[in-house]
């Protein structure tokens, strides 16, 4: 399999995870030795294209890599701009975060008692080479900044369904919610 980026670590990678999926594995395995396979790609940061890497200063973007064909799962480079976060908000789906270059920050958060969301335990910086899980068995709702202030941050997102077609919400702090449905960002054009 190739995915549309040709890319071998990348292509490598699709093919482990979905040979991985292949087996019918529960989430714990997902999370185990999928985690496994994407702490392997993000140890070696040589093959993001800038087409994927490129920030943009209005937002985050979300870069699709790879969608499996039966919607298996999706894989999506994560670029932040200096100062850039997420929102409180949900997956619904498992999901695998790795880094690649920088730093990101996630903070879980939960319903108190009195239905406001607040911090859940302690913030995760995550460094590269370093891999994360969410889901709503792990703990699904968080929010995510860039750590680092002046530079561009990238991780790799894994998740267990097209993430981009996905129903979701994002969260206020006052216990209120919305829908969202993420889309994705167009790659950047080449410049060489
Ligand atoms: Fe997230």
């Amino acid at each position: 399999m190739t995915t549309l980026l040709d890319i071998p670590r990348l292509n490598d990678f699709v093919q482990a995870f979905g040979a991985l999926l292949d087996t019918g594995p529960d989430e714990a395995r997902v999370v185990a030795e999928g985690g496994a396979l994407l702490q392997a790609l993000v140890r070696h940061d040589d093959w993001l294209p800038a087409s994927h890497a490129q920030p943009d200063a209005a937002r985050y973007s979300q870069y699709l890599l790879h969608a499996d064909a039966r919607e298996r799962f999706s894989v999506v480079s994560f670029v932040w701009g200096p100062g850039q976060a997420t929102p409180i908000h949900n997956h619904t789906v498992w999901g695998l975060i790795g880094m690649l270059r920088g730093a990101e920050v996630s903070q879980a958060y939960a319903l108190s008692a009195d239905g406001q969301w607040q911090a859940d335990g302690s913030a995760i910086t995550l460094h590269p080479g370093d891999v994360e899980a969410v889901s709503p068995r792990l703990g699904d709702v968080h929010r995510v900044h860039n750590a680092l202030a002046g530079q561009t941050s990238i991780s790799i997102h894994v998740y267990g369904a097209d993430i981009g077609k996905v129903k979701r919400e994002v969260f206020f702090p006052d216990g209120s919610s919305k829908l969202f449905i993420s889309g994705y960002s167009a790659p950047a054009l080449a410049t060489a």
